[in-house]
């Protein structure tokens, strides 16, 4: 079983990716649960018809045992869908909910080595607690991140890699590389590769923009499911080979807040 998670700013389109990968995978018959680690809980949306599953939060707080069928729905390519859910606004804490969703999902035994692949689809705006645990030891092997060439989108992917150090030295997960998803800037992929060496490592893909994105959604579909005869569908399946062979990945090391300037002042 390989473990792979998806790290990056919100709205970056973590989501749309991770989703496009797990129908990717699913097509090919390889057994996929996604974990959708945001209080967003739409990331398995476009994987269930555009049906919003229950939360596993929502289930806990119903304070009885969650049962298989009330958090994990059967999604396109016969994709695991889960979503981790979040707290009420101001209460609770959504970090928390991560970990107690994962420890969920190992008394259900889905990590008992059933399925190929685990994606956890992370939000990465802030690199605390439970938010890092999927980086921790015996959660995702490789982690990847999502970014534009924008400085906002490449200042979280860089405190995303200040997290991975942190958990380096504690067998936690290694960085895959650095995955494109265009804005339409100018110079953007070459911004987002600038970004990927100084970090250590490579920009696996770049994912360019595209109306068959929303097309999809509003047919509550991924681009794999809706078009996938187009080249954007043969961007994430490519993606998903890549990530499939991933070969265990970097230490990366982040760069300094001058380092990262210079980048985007570089290239834009
Ligand atoms: P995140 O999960 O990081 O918060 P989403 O995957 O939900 O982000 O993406 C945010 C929005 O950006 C989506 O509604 C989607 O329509 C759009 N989007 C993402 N990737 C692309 C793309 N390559 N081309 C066009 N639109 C995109
Ligand atoms: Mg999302």
């Amino acid at each position: 079983m390989k473990q792979i998670a998806i790290y990056g700013k919100g709205g970056i389109g973590k989501s749309t990716i991770t989703a496009n990968l797990s129908a990717a995978l699913g097509c090919e018959g390889r057994r996929v649960m996604q974990i959708g680690c945001d209080p967003k809980q739409d990331s398995t949306r476009l994987l269930m018809g555009g049906q919003m599953t229950g939360t596993v939060l929502d289930c806990l707080r119903k304070g009885e045992e969650v049962k298989f069928d009330e958090i994990v729905g059967r999604g396109y390519g016969e994709v695991l869908c889960v979503e981790a859910g979040g707290p009420e606004p101001g209460v609770g804490c959504a970090g928390r909910g991560i970990m107690a969703t994962l420890e969920v999902l190992r008394k259900l035994g889905l990590y008992d080595g059933q399925l190929d692949f685990i994606l956890y689809d992370v939000l990465g705006d802030v690199v605390c607690g439970g938010f890092a645990m999927p980086m921790r030891r015996g959660f995702a092997d490789e982690v990847y991140i999502v970014t534009s060439g924008e400085y906002m989108a490449l200042y979280a992917a860089n405190n995303i890699c200040r997290g991975l150090v942190s958990f380096s030295s504690r067998g936690g997960a290694r960085l895959g590389g650095i995955i494109g998803n265009g804005r339409g800037l100018p110079d953007e992929e070459q911004t987002i590769a600038a970004f990927a060496r100084g970090v250590g490592a490579e920009m696996v893909a770049f994912v360019p923009r595209s109306s068959l994105v929303q097309e999809g959604e509003r047919a509550g579909q991924t681009v794999v499911e809706y078009a996938p005869e187009s080249s954007q569908a043969q961007v994430y399946r490519e993606l998903a080979r890549i990530l499939a062979e991933g070969q265990g990945g970097v230490v990366p090391r982040p760069l300094t807040p001058s380092e990262l300037e210079e980048i985007v002042r570089r290239t834009q």
